[in-house]
């Protein structure tokens, strides 16, 4: 049984997600919540500090401070060390699942702000976080739901596939952010070493376009999305094109509000409230 909401869209409650960069050169989303509050989440912290305040103004959504942080991982695209020193001059919770906390802390993340998380807690008075561990490499991932008044999202990125506890978590979500890591043939006919595309295809490694795809078309199934934002592509091995076409040949109608985040510019800022129209699926 999903809790109560503590607002809708009848009382002007919405939510704003804008990716500020995505795939292996950096991953930040931010994730602010409309006129409640200044402070906003960052969903992975792999631009620096100053570089998110730059996007942040380039995408429109200045003003906003950092008030927490949700690390998927710890690999450098989606932690980036730079934010140790500004940690310890301003404090704001990081927060990572408990089999990531050596990692975290290995990476340089100040103890004082780590907190470790086994599945759901609450986040100030804002949001409630479910975190699901994804298999990837050693560690593995977290998969996260955020649930605010605005509504639930699902976010996962840096999983070789999508485990039954993540799919059982991202029901009834009103926006999906999901990585669309690579196609399959652009893969196999790269350079790239044999042993690495085998990392990449393999189930610790990332989902390729059609993995996406079903995994999107399954959540969408129990859910009432009103975006769709495919994140990670490969630089080398995907072309965004691609990716909203795999989702296109699955459901027109949930391309029509897919945003493909890109490497070096933000998204636009994709707002949403609990009751706004979803996204009929054909
Ligand atoms: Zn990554």
């Amino acid at each position: 049984m999903l809790p109560d909401r503590i607002g809708s869209a009848m009382d002007g409650t919405f939510a704003t997600l804008t990716v500020l960069g995505s795939g292996s050169s950096g991953n930040s989303t931010v994730l602010s919540f409309g006129s409640l509050s200044r402070k906003c989440l960052l969903l992975d912290a792999g631009l620096s500090p100053s570089a998110v305040r730059r996007k942040m103004a380039q995408a429109c959504v200045p003003g906003l401070v950092v008030g927490a942080i949700l690390l998927t991982h710890l690999d450098s695209d989606h932690w980036q060390r730079g934010w140790a020193r500004q940690l310890e001059r301003n404090p704001v919770p990081v927060v990572v699942r408990s089999g990531l906390r050596g990692a975290a802390l290995d990476a340089g993340v100040p103890s004082s702000c780590l907190r470790v998380v086994a599945d759901t807690f609450q986040l100030g008075s804002l949001a409630s976080v479910t975190a699901v561990a994804v298999p990837h490499d050693d560690l593995g991932s977290t998969a996260f739901v955020v649930e605010s008044a605005a509504g639930r999202i699902g976010y996962t990125t840096d999983l070789g596939e999508c485990p039954r506890a993540m799919l059982d978590a991202f029901v009834d979500l009103d926006v999906l952010g999901i990585e669309s890591n690579y196609d399959p043939d652009m893969q196999r006919s790269s350079p790239r070493p044999a042993f690495l595309k085998e990392r990449i295809m393999g189930p610790h490694g990332h989902l390729s376009n059609d993995q996406c795809a079903d995994a999107v078309m399954a959540i969408a199934e129990r859910s009432a999305l009103q975006h769709l934002l495919l994140l990670h592509l490969s630089r080398d091995c995907n072309h965004p094109a691609l990716a909203r076409r795999a989702i296109e040949l699955r459901s027109s109608a949930l391309a029509r509000c897919t945003v493909v985040a890109l490497r070096g510019e933000p998204t636009r800022p994709v707002s949403f409230s609990r009751g706004a129209c979803p996204v009929e699926l054909a």
